[in-house]
């Protein structure tokens, strides 16, 4: 017998006070952080789904090893440990420590891009697009038909676009190729998952023209989740031994542990290239640090290597991903456009069907983040035209393909009765959307605007 309440497969033994506030509170609160979520003090938000990144809880387990950590500078206990932890799960040769995903992107696009190379991805995400655009080089997003319609349902929205893949390796040529990217899961375009199918089809095609193949590897558990629970041939597989079939059909991988390896800092890079990865590991040591620490100390070794086995505990994915669907079912059903099928991290909402009374170069998405965060102190990220539209020649503004709202959900945080509360405070929002107005931008930097972009309400 199975019961349908999701329970929460662990106990709590530590805890940390949220703080109440008022509305009246949060909208002082919300104007001193012009109207950017990100300006806003953690200590201000009642319910933090902004990201998921860093923002886990630690197991007893983990706790336990930051106690064990080797703090030496050079071959540290902790480093063979994460070391052997990363080539056993990923078969790489070479892993790479670096403090965070971004590190690693830096390190290796940095290196194989630059001007006139051409990165294809299903979507890149946005850190991944401007370390690659900032080394001069050109990233584009192949996602299928499916994919980019929020409405459509599909068991792997994250899939690239083969068809169009092949088109532009012939456009660009092959030599002018620097790397196929697949994130998996895919953050930007809904948390939606990749096939295997799909990896294979594109590992092939990187084989016969002899171009790199790197895996956005940050939700590789929550990517192998749907694959067993949504592919055939899977069902019988372990979530691990998927991940390793995924990883063996790449030549290497970058990696936020912040994300599936379930530690609030570190990250790494895997390859499979002997020359390619001495080259990185010259760059990692001038800015990251020696080769077995890479930014990390001992102790986030530790954490990261327990983390990144205990992420494929079956009971754990499951309370995963089907506790984040039950919060987007419920959205859902009380009318809420959300990206359909729920993806594994997060419930993205379509901001732009939500809001339709608010033209996109008002950014319906911005509008939707600072109602959540007025009426219920919860804080959620823009995933639209703040973060990935750009200006074309006359100043005006290229939209993003779409403007959602993404609802992160962080590892092991939570409970039941926070994402109900947040189901309350949707249930308002529905009610007084024809009310919501639109925002503009006063002032914005060069890359990565979102993060300390200021607004206005539009009156
Ligand atoms: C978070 C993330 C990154 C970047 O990792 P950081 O640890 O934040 O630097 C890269 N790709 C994807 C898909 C991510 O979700």
């Amino acid at each position: 017998m199975t019961y349908k309440t999701i329970i929460e497969p662990f106990r709590i033994k530590m805890v940390e006070p949220i703080r109440m506030t008022t509305e009246k509170e949060r909208l002082q609160y919300l104007k001193k952080a012009k109207f950017n979520p990100f300006l806003l003090k953690a200590k201000d938000v009642i319910i933090d789904l902004l990201t998921d990144s860093g923002t886990s809880a630690m197991s007893s387990a983990q706790w336990a090893g930051i106690m064990q950590g080797d703090e030496s500078y050079a071959g540290a206990r902790s480093w063979e440990k994460m070391e052997h932890t990363i080539q056993d799960l990923t078969g790489y040769k070479y892993v790479l420590p670096t403090h965070q995903g971004r590190a690693a992107e830096r390190i290796l696009y940095g290196y194989i891009g630059g001007k006139d190379k051409t990165f294809i991805s299903n979507t890149h995400f946005d850190t991944t697009r401007a370390n690659i655009e900032f080394s001069g080089a050109e990233a584009i997003d192949c996602l299928t038909e499916v994919g980019r319609d929020p409405a459509i349902n599909h068991p792997f929205k994250g899939n690239l676009d083969i068809p169009t893949l092949v088109e532009i390796i012939k456009q660009k040529g092959v030599k002018n190729i620097a790397a196929v990217i697949l994130t998996v899961t895919n953050n930007s375009g809904g948390g939606q998952p990749v096939s295997m199918k799909n990896a294979k089809e594109v590992s092939d095609l990187c084989k016969k023209h002899g171009i790199l193949f790197i895996l956005d590897a940050c939700r590789i558990a929550e990517n192998a989740y749907f694959i067993k629970q949504r592919e055939k041939g899977y069902k019988d597989k372990t979530y691990k031994q998927i991940a390793q079939e995924m990883f063996s059909l790449a030549d290497g991988c970058t990696m936020s542990a912040k994300k599936d390896a379930i530690v609030n800092m570190g990250g790494f890079l895997a390859l499979n290239d002997k020359k390619l990865s001495q080259e990185c590991t010259n760059l990692l040591i001038i800015t990251e640090g020696f080769t077995t620490y890479g930014g990390l100390s001992g102790r986030d070794m530790e954490a990261l290597s327990i983390g990144l086995e205990e992420v494929f505990d079956a009971d754990y994915l499951h309370y995963r991903i089907v506790s984040t669907t039950y919060l987007g079912n419920k959205l859902q059903e009380m009318g809420v456009p959300v990206m359909i099928p729920i993806g594994g991290h997060a419930v993205y909402i379509d901001a732009k069907a939500f809001y339709n009374h608010i033209p996109v170069k008002q950014y319906p998405g911005q509008a939707l983040v600072c109602d959540l965060y007025l009426k219920g102190g919860i804080r959620s990220v823009e995933i639209g035209s703040v973060m990935f539209g750009k200006y074309d020649e006359n100043g005006s503004l290229i939209p993003a393909p779409m403007d959602l709202v993404r609802l992160a959900i962080p590892r092991r945080v939570y409970t039941q009765s926070h994402i109900d509360y947040a189901i309350e405070v949707f249930e308002r929002l529905v009610k007084e959307k024809s009310k919501a107005k639109g925002i503009k931008i006063t002032k914005e930097p060069k890359f990565l605007r979102h993060f300390t972009a200021h607004f206005q309400l539009i009156d």
